[in-house]
């Protein structure tokens, strides 16, 4: 089974698309997001773009503030904390990565966290670890929600995660702890990867390295994950050997069309909910 991370990312925008009517029809607002843009990334500017579309497909206020890669950061942290008091902004989201001279950690700690769409500062993160109610990263949230397309009842299964990152490994490792899976996390000093990869019943590639994991490094029957998006000649591709593993795997996530999609509409997801606990206060 391919995991069709398109079809499954438009079905939730359809939802949302439904919700925000209710919401409006019922508080006659709507919920806002606001991301900051630094800088002329370009890949950066892409997401950016498809985020601010997204959004507007949804019915969600969308604005996209752009600043020069010179902007000073109390510039930046001045911009958050007005957005911070502003109440048509249910959400704000600072596009990574920063440049240099600006610290990403007090940016992402000056966002107030009940606007914290992105699940970053260390209160979301925090509770997330503690099993509380919290804003979820948006890729991990959509790796889960891929996941329960295939298989409703993860208990006990065995999910062996590639990558610790704070984006992607961390909170992936709470969300499948609360659904009982057993989980064994990896990254670039573990011993020996495919034998770690052999014992999964899940795994999930958030790494960056293009089809580092191999056919034979997959159990008969797991479910795979693909969050690597690297970029090669022979165009985009993920971390898990798509061919060879897909023989294998019950289901399989493709690069691109998997998990890609699933991280905009996972943050949709979460400017609604901002938006919802803001007016039920
Ligand atoms: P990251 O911060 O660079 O983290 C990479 C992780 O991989 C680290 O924990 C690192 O271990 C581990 N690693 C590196 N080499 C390894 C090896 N040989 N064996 C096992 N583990 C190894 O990356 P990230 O931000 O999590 O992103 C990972 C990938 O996901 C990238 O390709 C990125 O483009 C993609 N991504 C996709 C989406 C999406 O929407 N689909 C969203 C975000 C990111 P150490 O901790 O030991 O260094």
């Amino acid at each position: 089974m391919i995991i069709d991370g398109k079809k499954v990312a438009a079905e939730l925008r359809e939802e949302l698309k439904k919700k925000v009517a209710d919401l409006k029809s019922t508080y006659n607002a709507v919920p806002g997001l606001t991301v900051i843009l630094v800088g002329e990334d370009i890949p950066s500017k892409i997401y950016v773009k498809n985020k601010e579309k997204s959004a507007i497909e949804v019915g969600i206020n969308s604005e996209v503030i752009r600043y020069p890669a010179n902007l000073e950061e109390k510039a930046l942290l001045d911009k958050i904390k007005e957005l911070n008091k502003n109440n048509k902004v249910s959400g704000i989201l600072v596009q990574l990565p920063l440049p240099k001279h600006i610290d990403k950690r007090k940016v992402i700690e000056t966002i107030d966290h009940e606007k914290d769409v992105d699940g970053f500062h260390p209160m979301n993160v925090g509770n997330l670890s503690s099993g509380y109610d919290s804003s979820i990263p948006c890729t991990p949230l959509g790796c889960s929600l891929l996941l329960k397309k295939v298989e409703k009842n993860l208990s006990g299964k065995h999910a062996v995660l590639i990558g610790r990152s704070n984006l992607n490994g961390k909170p992936m490792t709470q969300l499948l702890l609360k659904e009982n899976c057993t989980v064994t996390i990896t990254h670039s000093k573990t011993k020996d990867l495919k034998a770690e990869c052999l014992r999964a019943d899940i795994i999930i590639a958030a790494v960056g390295i293009p089809k580092l994991v191999k056919g034979d490094w997959v159990k008969k029957g797991a479910i795979v994950i693909d969050v690597g998006i690297n970029k090669t000649d022979s165009g985009l591709v993920g971390d898990v050997d798509f061919d060879a593993v897909s023989k294998v795997a019950k289901a399989i996530t493709p690069v691109p069309g998997g998990v890609g999609p699933m991280t905009i509409a996972c943050l949709l997801n979460n400017t609604v909910e901002c938006f919802s606990k803001a007016q039920s206060k």
